[in-house]
C-alpha cells in the first residue's frame, strides 16, 4: 500500500473509537469502504457488550471534590469511608481493605478486584496519567464483566496521577463515592473479509480497530487495521493457495471482546482454521519489530530465519500477547502477532498522545512487507508447517493471562 494512501487513513481515522460507541461502528463502515476501494466485499458482525450512561460520578474527599470519572456499569451506590492506599498485595496490606474506599495502582485487574472485595473494600480509586506530564486527563473506565463475573459489584472512580500523590501526600482521611449510571446492552462490531484460497483451511489475520477512551489509538491500533488492508491489498495480486479471512475485532482494549465473540460464534469455522497472523501496534517511529508466537517453539526459530533470509531484524520470542491473537491460541489456533515495540519515552498508548506523530509510513510498508513474506510463505505450503496444537507451557500461560488460574509470582 502506498505511504499517501496509508496517511489518508490515519488522518480520516484520527477520532476516539472506544467498544461498542457509534464511532466504532463508523470506523467499521470506513474499514468496509476501504476494502470496497480494494475491489473487495467485507461484512460487519456485531456482538453484544455492556454498556453503561453515566449520570452522576463524584469523589469527595475530606470535603473536598476531586476531579474523576466514574467506572462504567460498576452499578448505582453512594459509599463513605475512609480512603485506604493499597501498595502492595501482600495479606498484611490486604486486609487494611477492610471498610475502606480502597486506591490501588495501576489497572483493575481480575484478581485485584476480587482480591480488595474478599478483604471488605467497599468502594475503589484507581488513578492514570502520569505526574510528570503536563496534562490532567483521566482515562474512561469500565469494570468489565469478566472481571466482576460471578461476584458483587462495588463503585469506582478514575483519577489522575497528581491528585492521586496528592491525597496520600496529604494523609487524606474520609473519601465518598457517589456512582449513578444506566447500564443497558449494546452491540460492537467485527468487521470481516474472506479471500478464498484453493482449499478449506484458512490463515486468520486479525487487528483490532477500536481504541481507549482518550486516545486516536494511531498506533494503537489503526497501524494493525492499515496493515491488514495492505496484506488483502498484496493477496488480491499474488497467490495463495488457503483461504484468507481477515477481521478487524471491535472492543479489543475491554478485554478482546471482538476476538473472543468471533471464537465463540465461530467454532465450526475455527476447526479449518490453522494459522492466526495478528498485527497489534506497528509501524511506529522507534522501537524494535518484534514476532511473539504462541505456537511450538519452532515457529520461533523459523521467524528467525527468514529475518536472516529477507535481510530484516525481527526478535522472535515464545510467548502470550496481550490481543486479538489470544482467544484464537486458547482454542489450539497456532498464532503469531507481529509488533514494533515503542521504547516508552518515545511512544505511549492509552492516552491522547498515541497520534499520527509517532508513525513512520516507510516502517509501515517495511512491517506489512515482512508479514506479506511470511504469510505468503505460510500461506503456499503445500502442507501448513507449523502444528495444529497449543503446547503446555503456552496452555499455561494462557491460564494465567485468561485468569482461569492465578500467576505465583
Ligand atoms: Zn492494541
Amino acid at each position: 500500500m502506498n505511504k499517501k494512501k496509508m496517511l489518508n487513513i490515519f488522518r480520516q481515522t484520527a477520532y476516539v473509537r472506544t467498544g461498542g460507541s457509534a464511532e466504532e461502528l463508523r470506523c467499521a463502515e470506513y474499514l468496509v469502504q476501504q476494502c470496497r476501494e480494494l475491489g473487495l466485499e467485507a461484512r460487519i458482525e456485531g456482538f453484544p457488550v455492556q454498556m453503561a450512561n453515566l449520570q452522576e460520578a463524584t469523589l469527595t474527599v475530606d470535603g473536598k471534590a476531586i476531579t474523576c470519572k466514574g467506572y462504567l456499569c460498576a452499578g448505582n451506590a453512594e459509599v463513605e469511608a475512609p480512603l485506604y492506599y493499597l501498595s502492595s498485595t501482600d495479606a498484611f496490606s490486604l486486609s487494611g481493605c477492610k471498610g475502606k474506599i480502597v486506591m490501588i495502582d495501576g489497572y483493575l485487574g481480575y484478581w485485584m478486584y476480587r482480591d480488595i472485595l474478599e478483604n471488605g473494600a467497599v468502594g475503589f480509586i484507581t488513578y492514570d496519567g502520569n505526574a510528570n506530564y503536563r496534562d490532567r486527563d483521566i482515562d474512561q473506565r469500565e469494570l468489565r464483566a469478566q472481571v466482576s463475573e460471578g461476584v458483587e459489584k462495588i463503585p469506582g472512580v478514575n483519577i489522575n496521577a497528581k491528585d492521586a500523590i496528592a491525597l496520600v501526600n496529604g494523609d487524606a482521611k474520609m473519601a465518598k463515592i457517589v456512582l449513578k449510571q444506566e447500564q443497558y446492552e449494546g452491540q460492537s462490531h467485527n468487521v470481516i473479509l474472506e479471500l478464498p484460497g484453493e482449499v478449506e483451511e484458512t490463515i486468520v489475520f486479525t487487528a483490532h480497530y477500536d481504541s481507549t477512551s482518550l486516545s486516536q489509538g494511531a498506533y494503537d491500533n489503526m497501524s494493525g487495521s492499515v496493515g491488514l488492508l495492505g496484506i488483502a491489498e498484496y493477496f488480491t495480486k499474488h497467490p495463495h493457495k488457503y483461504g484468507m479471512r481477515f477481521i478487524f475485532c471491535g472492543s479489543e482494549e475491554r478485554g478482546l471482546l471482538g476476538a473472543k465473540a468471533y471464537c465463540r460464534d465461530h467454532e465450526e469455522e475455527l476447526k479449518n482454521v490453522v494459522l492466526n497472523i495478528n498485527l497489534d501496534m506497528i509501524g511506529c517511529i522507534m522501537g524494535k519489530f518484534i514476532a511473539c508466537c504462541t505456537s511450538e517453539d519452532k515457529l520461533v526459530t523459523y521467524i528467525d530465519y527468514l529475518g536472516n533470509e529477507l535481510g530484516r531484524g525481527i526478535r522472535a520470542y515464545q510467548d502470550v500477547y496481550s490481543s486479538d491473537s489470544t482467544p484464537f491460541a486458547d482454542k489450539g489456533i497456532p498464532a503469531v502477532s507481529f509488533a514494533r515495540i515503542a521504547p516508552p519515552n518515545t511512544a505511549t498508548i492509552h492516552n491522547s498522545y498515541d497520534t499520527m506523530a509517532v508513525m513512520k509510513m516507510e516502517h509501515m510498508q517495511q512491517d506489512i512487507d515482512f508479514i506479506c513474506a511470511f504469510a505468503s510463505r505460510m500461506a503456499n505450503a503445500v502442507r501448513m508447517p507449523v502444528a495444529r496444537e497449543m503446547p503446555q507451557n503456552m496452555k499455561d500461560k494462557l491460564d494465567i493471562y485468561l485468569c482461569r488460574k492465578r500467576d505465583k509470582k
